[in-house]
């Protein structure tokens, strides 16, 4: 998964949400005022912005407001920091559009918990897509049907739910048991062999695009994330 970018201009509580989220298996990475919080998202687009409300120059609403105007990072998830519970209902609301909010003082296990929460909602969203569009591969998932720069591409059944099982994870490592379980629904002596064969076949019929599924040796699988 992509880092976890927190903004905030407090150097001490940059370091203890960055430790807690260290703690829980999480990437992070830090800016110190608005408008490098904005730089970086763009740039880099993180997993989820933690975004303090005060902050020096461009305020908390204002970097908020451009990451969700920005279709580049309209996307992203953010859980503001704010001093004041009466802001909530505008942070969350139309207003600003951030997906939740905690208030200060703020215990890092909560917030913890919440960034898991957001980003496991986001996870449900993206497993509940109808179609997937990545670059040049289009996954139309209701209709079973694939096209690579708009040339259809015949694929077996066992194929598409393959490849719809790593595209809807893209950017996470998937086990060799685990797309068995998903895919298959049973498991079998030699099956790391049929997932192999699978992904090969299905490697040679996305033809350039086959590289977007890359092999972690010993592990399994794992489609690229758009932004690689
Ligand atoms: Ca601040």
């Amino acid at each position: 998964m992509n880092p976890i970018l927190i903004v905030e201009d407090e150097k001490d509580i940059v370091d203890l949400v960055e430790y807690h989220l260290r703690q829980a298996g999480f990437s992070v990475m830090s800016a110190f005022d608005g408008s490098s919080g904005l730089e970086q998202a763009r740039r880099k687009r993180p997993a989820l912005v933690i975004l303090d409300l005060m902050l020096p120059g461009m305020d908390g609403k204002d970097v908020c407001r451009s990451l969700k105007s920005n279709p580049l990072t309209r996307l992203i998830p953010v859980l503001m920091l704010t001093a004041r519970a009466e802001e909530a209902d505008r942070i969350i609301g139309l207003e600003i559009g951030a997906e939740d909010y905690v208030t200060k003082p703020f215990s890092p296990r909560e917030l913890v918990l919440r960034v898991k929460a957001i980003l496991r909602m986001r996870e449900i969203d993206r497993e509940s897509e109808k179609s997937l569009q990545i670059g040049d591969l289009l996954i139309d998932i209701e209709g079973h049907h694939v096209s690579v720069k708009k040339m259809p591409i015949q694929l077996t059944s066992t194929e598409f739910k393959l490849l719809v099982e790593l595209a809807s994870k893209r950017g996470r490592v998937q086990t060799r048991t685990s797309l068995l379980d998903r895919v298959w629904g049973y498991t079998y002596e030699g099956y790391d062999r049929t997932v192999d064969a699978h992904i090969r076949h299905l490697r040679e019929k996305l033809g350039d695009l086959g590289k977007y599924i890359e092999t972690l040796r010993g592990v399994g699988y794992r489609f690229r994330a758009e932004n690689e």
